[in-house]
């Protein structure tokens, strides 16, 4: 059996880590980190994530700022309180939840978020800042994914992984920071040919596709690492629903060296980096270096 990577554990470290950074933030320099979350609409998803992130920003310390608006909000609205956020000092970092409704276009909004307080890591420029190795804003997914990967393996030089989806939000900056820590990488998606010959020759394999349980044991090199990103629910046979991730984690825990459990794997990891990316736009915004914060 491989070893289960404990992403629940891991974040509950990083955020009680982040929490003491705030205390220091607050109580050397009067500075607490805020974060605004915008949610347009009653997605339910949406609305548990929300509640989740304003939960987990408050018992950091953090200031916690909730802007729910009507289904019917305009473009021009949505824009006009970004604007306003830009602009509040007391806001640190801004999130609109996505998917917004149809009338509104999310890459105008994306990108109407002050680069230095996309704490999503979704504006071009903070895209551009990681294709080119800058020091930008890195989205909380694969950030989280690669936190959990450098604490399994350590040094990721030279090892090859394969990302499995080629998404903005997940797939492309996985393969930013893959490269980044100089990894070979391939990365694969629904045109790839013999996808399961490629996957086995990966030490590092990240699936972040949407189909549940895609990925199977015997696409696994033994000894691989698995990142499974995926979270899909699932109808059972009684009728219940269960979360499932896009790996088949039955067979592959069977080979693979390390893996992440769906649910208490990335997920966790998301919310956690979103808060680090807050503190660390707090920080930066104030110039002062984060890690001196101990
Ligand atoms: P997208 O739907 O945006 O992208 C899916 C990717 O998978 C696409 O690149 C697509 O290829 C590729 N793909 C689809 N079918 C196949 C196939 N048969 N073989 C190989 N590749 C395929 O999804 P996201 O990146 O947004 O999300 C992926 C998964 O991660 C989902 O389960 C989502 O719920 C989860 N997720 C989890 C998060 C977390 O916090 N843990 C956060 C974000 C997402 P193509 O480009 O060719 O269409």
């Amino acid at each position: 059996m491989s070893t289960i990577i404990d992403g629940k554990a891991f974040s509950a470290n990083l955020r009680a880590d982040l929490a003491k950074k705030v205390t220091i933030l607050k109580d050397k320099h009067n500075i607490t980190p805020g974060l605004a979350v915008i949610l347009v609409g009653e997605d339910p998803a949406s609305q548990v994530y929300v509640r989740s992130k304003g939960k987990q920003t408050a018992e950091a310390g953090m200031n916690s700022y909730e802007h729910k608006l009507d289904e019917s909000t305009s473009q021009e609205d949505l824009l006009a309180l970004i604007d306003k956020l830009n602009n509040d000092a007391d806001v640190h970092g801004i999130l609109v939840q996505l998917p917004l409704p149809k009338h509104i276009d999310e890459f105008t909004v994306i990108n109407a978020v002050a680069a230095h307080k996309d704490v999503d890591g979704f504006h071009l420029s903070n895209v551009g800042l990681l294709s080119t190795g800058g020091e930008g804003i890195v989205p909380c997914t694969p950030l989280g994914s690669t936190m959990l990967l450098k604490d399994q393996l350590g040094n990721l030089s030279g090892k090859k992984a394969i990302v499995i989806g080629r998404s903005n939000i997940v797939g492309k900056p996985m393969l930013a920071l893959l490269l980044k820590e100089s990894c070979t990488v391939t990365i694969a998606h629904s045109r790839t040919q013999n996808l399961e010959d490629e996957c086995r020759q990966a030490d590092i394999v990240v699936a972040a596709v949407g189909i549940p349980e895609m990925v199977k044991g015997d696409w696994i090199k033994p000894g691989a690492t698995v990142i499974d990103v995926g979270i899909n629910r699932i109808e059972k046979e009684d009728g219940s629903t269960k979360l499932v991730g896009d790996v088949d984690f039955g067979t592959a825990s069977e080979v693979a060296g390390a893996i992440t459990p769906v649910p208490g794997g990335v997920g966790p990891m998301t919310i956690a980096c979103l808060l680090h990316n807050a503190v660390q736009q707090a920080c930066r915004i104030n110039g002062i270096e984060m890690d001196d914060l101990a």
